[in-house]
């Protein structure tokens, strides 16, 4: 069998504030640039985040 560990990502939207949440693996790394799901509008991650 394969075993793998489940990473949640949340992302709140610089502009209207709700957030939402992505599950990865560990090797997943989110892009600068992710675009809101609610609203549309595009948000980028700070490199310290
Ligand atoms: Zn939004």
């Amino acid at each position: 069998m394969k075993l793998t560990k489940e990473t949640i990502w949340h992302f709140t939207c610089d502009f209207c504030k709700l957030w939402w949440s992505f599950a990865s693996s560990d090797e997943f790394q989110p892009k600068k640039k992710i675009f809101c799901p609610h609203c549309g509008r595009r948000n980028e991650i700070d490199d310290d985040a």
